[in-house]
């Protein structure tokens, strides 16, 4: 059989009579070289575990005398592509992949806060963020205070004697709101508190929260990273130290990213910065058709001057985001009805990927609480968001113009 040439290549079984059998080659066989290539792109590292040649390797692992892979949940190169490519990104020491963006953040939280800790977060951010915080923090003793959205005097009254992290988004999700970070960094370090951004809506293309001191950057990488909605991934970025914590964390709790979704993001990460510029261009003119639009009560845009955060969006962002979010001149039916009349957008919930998304917060993330509830929040029956992709601009506002028409 031609094979056999191959089992005696990769010297399969030394030592034992005889040839391997069909199972022990077809599991082993052509699989033992440790094979470079020149290839262009990075290979999917499909392992969830690595061999050694001889004890003494293991040996020499364990003693630090050789750098190597051990088991998967602690690294892959795969993996390591991209977390080399988010370092580079963020302007980071070390990178962590997690399996989403949630997964992200409660790592983060466990790896950093204390037992009994005190946790200072803005009332916008993620929902499920601030649920992890009442429903599973507290088990700890963590106590979380909500303070209003990118406001540092309200932040600077919050903190406390054992306040250990703040945490803020930025972009704010649905407003958009813009925290002036190196001011809170001033404000939070002066009392030895980390800072933590959740740079989601960013992206490290119009804002890079490390280079004004940040602590750590936090990303739902399945948004603009990945960039085409085709995979869930979380990331978290900072210098040594506290990466070494976030790293040590993750191999514990185990919410690794699998290589596969990693070749994905890898390859999404390539287009990142030309996707952004078309999503910057596309939400900013969006933006100022709606805001001059009749059927329009308001639009929130960092980059509007009617934005409450403009002036300082303008200064720390290179791009307002592809995220437009509008409050129109209706009700819960007529808002139905222009999101239905749209062609081009899908009605989903998500963002910063290639295909453009719409929503209305009240229908989705908001939903299983009271319209009195969404109230509190500021989420108005008539709210909608609209996350634009990479589609020609004048066709989205084209759709978007039409849809107007039928509120
Ligand atoms: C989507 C999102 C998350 C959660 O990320 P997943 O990848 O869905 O787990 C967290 N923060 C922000 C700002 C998000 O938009």
């Amino acid at each position: 059989m031609s094979d056999r040439r191959n089992t005696k290549d990769t010297n399969l079984c030394h030592g034992t009579k005889g040839d391997p059998g069909f199972s022990t080659r077809s599991v082993h066989s052509g699989e033992r070289e440790r094979q470079t290539s020149d290839s262009i792109t990075t290979p999917i590292h499909q392992t969830s575990t690595y061999w050694f040649k001889d004890s003494e390797e293991v040996r020499a692992y364990q003693e630090g005398r050789k750098e190597r892979d051990e088991y998967g949940r602690y690294g892959n190169p795969t993996l390591r592509a991209v977390e080399h490519k988010l370092s580079e990104l963020e302007g980071a020491d070390d990178t962590v992949l997690f399996a989403s963006g949630m997964c992200a953040a409660t790592t983060v939280f466990l790896a950093l806060l204390p037992k009994n800790g005190h946790l200072v977060v803005t009332s916008d951010c993620y929902r499920r963020t601030r649920q992890f915080a009442r429903e599973y923090l507290t088990k700890l003793g963590v106590e979380t205070t909500v303070i209003e959205p990118s406001n540092n005097a309200k932040l600077a009254e919050a903190l406390r004697d054992d306040t250990t992290l703040f945490f803020t988004e930025l972009p704010t999700n649905p407003y958009l709101r813009v925290m002036d970070i190196p001011e809170t960094v001033r404000i939070c370090h002066a009392r030895g508190v980390k800072v933590v951004v959740d740079s989601t809506f960013a992206s490290p293309i119009n804002y890079q929260p490390l280079s004004d001191g940040a602590d750590l950057v936090i990303h739902s990488a399945t948004k603009y990273l990945g960039g085409h909605n085709d995979l869930l991934a979380g990331s978290a970025s900072g210098k040594a130290d506290v990466m070494a914590e976030v790293r040590k964390a993750v191999g514990i709790l185990g919410g690794v990213l699998a290589p596969h979704s990693a070749y994905l993001l890898l390859r999404g990460l390539k287009t990142l910065s030309l996707r952004i510029a078309r999503q910057n261009e596309t939400g900013l003119r969006v933006a100022k058709m709606l805001e001059a639009h009749p059927k329009v009560r308001r639009v929130y845009y960092p980059l509007l001057d009617s934005h409450p955060d403009a002036a300082v969006a303008k200064r720390l962002l290179r791009g307002g985001g592809g995220v437009v979010t509008f409050d129109l001149d209706t009700d819960f039916d007529g808002a139905v009805r222009f999101v239905d009349a749209c062609k081009i957008p899908y009605i989903g919930p998500s963002l910063g990927g290639v295909e453009s998304l719409i929503e209305m917060p009240a229908l989705m993330s908001y939903w299983d609480i009271t319209s009195a509830q969404r109230a509190e929040f500021g989420i108005s029956d008539s709210l909608v968001r609209l996350a634009c992709g990479i589609e020609d601009t004048d066709d989205l506002l084209a759709d978007l113009q039409n849809a107007l028409t039928q509120i």
